[in-house]
């Protein structure tokens, strides 16, 4: 039995069509179900649902032998963790947006940096924001966040945030601006090492019909 990691939402969505293109099919709805294993129409294939930010680690320690995560939550956990034991082959392409700086509109970014003030930024990615700050020389101090970020700079919880940005639509709605570029990202595949050993035979296909079928769905670039 070979075991896919995916996370509900954005990142099963735009999965979906490159299994099918590979000939596999998806049994049951992630939104609907409240089943968190589901088949495939290969009986050697089935697909599990987990975090997002938990992909890595089902990977990483053969939960799955296989998975699908956006660049910033490999980055994350690499830095936290290190790469060992997973193997990235393919950029899939998929569920592209940026790692990106925001401030309120009202908040002049560039003149406090200027002055060598120290900054309260609030974020998911502690790790990426911290190697970001300090390779620009700014002083911060990191507040970690799980979610709705966009809230902490309207509530006086922090100066700035570190978060994904795709079309900027959630900034622009809440009064912020973007005012530094950290990263692209879109979402990779990654694979157990030691499974890939051991049974390449079933994943060396998946793997190639993977990759050539995120070759005929790239999205554009944001
Ligand atoms: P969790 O629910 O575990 O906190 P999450 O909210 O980050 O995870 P999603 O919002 O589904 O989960 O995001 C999963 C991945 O999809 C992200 O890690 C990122 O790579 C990508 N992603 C997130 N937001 C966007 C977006 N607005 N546009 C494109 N891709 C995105
Ligand atoms: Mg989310």
């Amino acid at each position: 039995m070979l075991t896919l990691a995916l996370s509900k939402g954005r990142i099963f969505e735009d999965t979906l069509p490159m299994l099918q293109r590979a000939g596999i099919t998806v049994s049951g709805d992630p939104e609907s179900t409240r089943k968190l294993i589901l088949p495939t129409n290969r009986a050697d294939v089935r697909v599990v649902l987990v975090r997002a930010s938990d992909v890595p680690t089902y990977v990483r320690y053969g939960g799955a032998d296989i998975g699908v995560a956006g660049l910033d939550v490999l980055r994350e956990y690499f830095a936290g963790n290190g790469p060992d034991g997973l193997y990235l082959p393919v950029d899939l392409g998929i569920a592209r947006c940026r790692l990106s700086v925001a401030v309120r509109a009202d908040f002049d970014y560039a003149a406090r940096v200027r002055q060598g003030a120290r900054l309260r930024v609030a974020t998911k990615y502690v790790h990426l924001a911290s190697d970001h700050f300090a390779s620009k020389g700014v002083h911060v101090d990191l507040v970690k966040l799980y979610g709705s970020m966009e809230l902490a700079p309207l509530t006086g919880l922090a100066d700035a945030i570190v978060d994904l940005v795709s079309t900027g639509g959630t900034l622009k709605a809440n009064g912020l601006v973007e005012v530094e570029h950290i990263m692209d990202i879109s979402a990779r595949l990654i694979v157990n090492q030691a499974a890939l050993k051991t049974r390449t035979a079933m994943l060396k296909p998946l793997i190639d019909q993977l990759r050539d079928a995120a070759a005929l769905t790239q999205e554009p670039a944001v």
